[in-house]
């Protein structure tokens, strides 16, 4: 296959403004990285906060996207992992150091040094891109290609939520019902965990949709479960949404926040924090949450529901996603 020396791709060049679709080289593999060429690339809520600016630190210009699927298009020489053509998936973890105190304890989601696909590397808003063979993830067989994107990291990042939510919740709360509520939802059901969902108050629409993926109870997240909850995730970017979890939530349980930004959290009593009742965030991902949740993914097995649109629409797409109009997830697809 003959790789093109130009591409056109959805470039952010300064938050707060749209994407353009500008004319960049075509990335080359350097050590220990593949060539990409991008199938599909999924919308997550990370990319609207990079755009607003709300997450400081990214690379300019910047190719957004972390999770992209594809198949591998050229390889440098030490690649081993991956051979040309295979189905390969990249994450929002793009590279961590190795040497600091959380990567030798095996907590490399928590990475002194860190690189974060389309934040500090370009992403997969574009037809080709690079990545490092060990933070890029082979494929479950079974899953066409879009469909395999929102487990990169609405997937990915669910399951790390789920995990920490702990192992013995009958009862578990999903506050923000979009991409990685209707994965995680899969998976619980699966082990055979009770769901309540919570929506924006008032959305029938995607209440039922919780419903029909298994839900115990949905509701708006104004509304208290019919019981007490075990568990809660929040995927919501919306602070006060942990109060109201923590009033849901009985003693003892935890409230798990899976996103990377959220707006202030409102104060609260005291008391309804009061029986060792935690909350806690959760950064990132490990490689072996990637392997573990691509292992368990076609067990399940998880279907994801997917809105695509074509890469030049992806404005488009982060609004739609800003809006609360995607059902399910928001992918990007390459011709
Ligand atoms: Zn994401
Ligand atoms: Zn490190």
């Amino acid at each position: 296959m003959k790789i093109p020396e130009k591409m056109r791709a959805m470039v952010l060049e300064k938050p707060g403004t749209p994407l353009k679709y500008l004319e960049v080289p075509v990335p080359r593999p350097g050590p220990e990285q593949v060539l990409i060429r991008v199938r599909a690339c999924g919308v997550c809520r990370t990319d609207l906060h990079i755009v607003d600016g709300e997450l400081t630190e990214p690379k300019l210009p910047l190719i957004l996207g972390h999770e992209i699927v594809g198949t591998v298009a050229a390889r440098s020489a030490k690649v081993k992992k991956f051979r040309v053509g295979d189905r390969i998936g990249v994450p929002w973890l793009g590279h961590t150091c190795g040497q600091c105190r959380y990567c030798r304890r095996g907590r490399e989601n928590l990475c002194d040094a860190p690189k974060f696909t389309g934040y500090t590397l370009n992403g997969g808003y574009a037809p080709y891109t690079v990545a490092h063979q060990q933070y890029s993830f082979h494929l479950p067989e079974g899953y066409p290609l879009a469909e395999a994107a929102p487990l990169l990291c609405a997937g990915l990042i669910g399951y790390r939520s789920y995990r920490l939510a702990g192992d013995g919740v009958e009862r578990l709360g999903i506050y923000g019902f979009g991409a990685a509520a209707h994965i995680t939802i899969q998976v619980a059901v699966h082990q055979g965990r009770q769901v309540y969902a919570f929506t924006r108050t008032g959305d029938a629409e995607t209440q039922e949709f919780a419903r029909s993926l298994g839900a115990a109870w949905a509701g708006g997240s104004d509304q208290l479960p019919p019981e007490e909850l075990d568990a809660a995730i929040i995927f919501a970017p919306v602070g006060a949404l942990i109060p109201a979890a923590l009033r849901a939530t009985c003693k003892g349980g935890v409230v798990v926040c899976g996103g990377i930004h959220m707006s202030d959290i409102p104060s609260f009593p005291y008391d309804i924090l009061w029986g060792e009742r935690l909350v806690r965030s959760v950064a990132n991902l490990t490689r072996r949450d990637g392997e573990e949740f691509l292992a368990l993914a076609p067990k399940v097995p998880i279907k994801t529901e997917v809105q695509t649109f074509p890469l030049e629409r992806a404005n488009e797409a982060l609004n739609a996603l800003r809006h609360g109009q995607i059902h399910g997830a928001a992918v990007l697809v390459m011709d």
